[in-house]
């Protein structure tokens, strides 16, 4: 079987249709699976992705990169290949890459989330003869509850501070993580630091119904007994310090690791997470019914030895250049 996607040191590469899908180095065409940092590099001559990205791409990277969008299931020609986007679940415009070529079908995961919310399209499983998937929380540890168990968790420890007459400080990415959340949580006074408020902006624009919030710049005080949501790198900074009343946490997958809880001196952690868990990895192989699976990102050879016992025929394709976001 010819490859239709290998990896070079730029990235994952189409031979057939000379394109890369999520490079770490500039390349002359980029199809990219969704804007968060570690997969939407600067650099790039060209840019491919879905409608939904266009405008998180245009603000991370700048708005005149060269960028063509596509909507979900909407299929192009690339050198001979043909190539469609497909939602993952993800953050907003987050997409699998499906290339078909002379009656064989490839599909690139990008990061995926199973669990379907309002705040993006939901993952769609897809039928392919190669499978290329990440594999950030690939340990049978990781099984997610219900987001709308942990969502009860993280109203009742707001409405508990809010009784203390104290503020709620929410560390979590400010893609996706953020509006899943804000979009998830009952109404209430919710700030938010001005690098999710510019991603907000991006969501409600694409039409997705993130409700209001007030932005948050460190000279301000938020009342007593609001919810703050901003990202992780905030913590330690003198604009937190000065909150005068607050009780912090973080949503992450991380989140089920007790020791990174600790670690990271938090009063709390809820565990949600924007990416499958082992359950869901695995639902998602099977689903694709593919005799090849790929596994990048994350726990590659946790994930391959037990596909391999499965009798199933995996190997690592080790893509160095992503895993920082979760
Ligand atoms: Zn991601
Ligand atoms: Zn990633």
């Amino acid at each position: 079987m010819k490859s239709l996607v290998e990896r070079r040191p730029e990235g994952l590469y189409c031979p057939v249709g000379n394109f890369y899908i999520d490079p770490w180095r500039p390349v002359e065409r980029a199809v990219i699976t969704h804007a968060h940092a570690d997969h939407a590099r600067s650099g790039h001559q060209h840019y491919l992705a879905h409608v939904d990205a266009a405008e998180i791409l245009k603000t991370r990277l700048g708005s005149t990169i060269s960028l063509q969008t596509l909507a979900y299931d909407e299929v192009i020609d690339l050198g001979g290949v043909k190539l469609s986007l497909h939602p993952a679940g993800h953050v907003l415009g987050s997409s699998q890459i499906k290339i078909v070529h002379h009656g064989q079908t490839w599909v690139v995961s990008g990061d995926y989330r199973i669990e379907a919310d309002s705040s993006c399209q939901a993952f769609e499983p897809l039928r392919c003869d190669v499978f290329i998937t990440e594999s950030t929380f690939a340990l049978p540890i990781y099984r997610w509850e219900p987001q709308s168990v942990v969502i009860e968790q993280i109203s009742a420890w707001w409405q508990a501070n809010a009784a203390k007459g104290i503020c709620s400080v929410l560390y979590t990415y400010s893609l996706g993580k953020a509006q899943r959340l804000a979009m998830a949580l009952p109404e209430g006074p919710v700030w938010v630091h001005p690098a999710v408020d510019a991603i907000n902006a991006c969501y409600r624009n694409a039409g997705r119904k993130v409700p209001p919030s007030a932005c948050w710049r460190g000279e301000m005080k938020p009342p007593a007994g609001s919810l703050l949501l901003a990202p992780p790198a905030i913590a330690d900074s003198s604009a937190i310090s000065r909150l005068v009343g607050y009780e912090d946490a973080s949503v992450s997958g991380w989140m089920r690791l007790r020791g990174i809880r600790r670690r990271r001196a938090l009063d709390r952690g809820f565990v949600i997470s924007d990416h499958a868990d082992w359950p869901g990895l695995l639902w998602a192989i099977r689903e694709s019914g593919a005799q090849k699976i790929f596994v990048t990102h994350g726990q590659v050879d946790v994930l391959v030895r037990y596909l391999c016992e499965q009798g199933l025929d995996a190997a690592p394709l080790q893509a160095v250049g992503w895993g920082e976001d979760a």
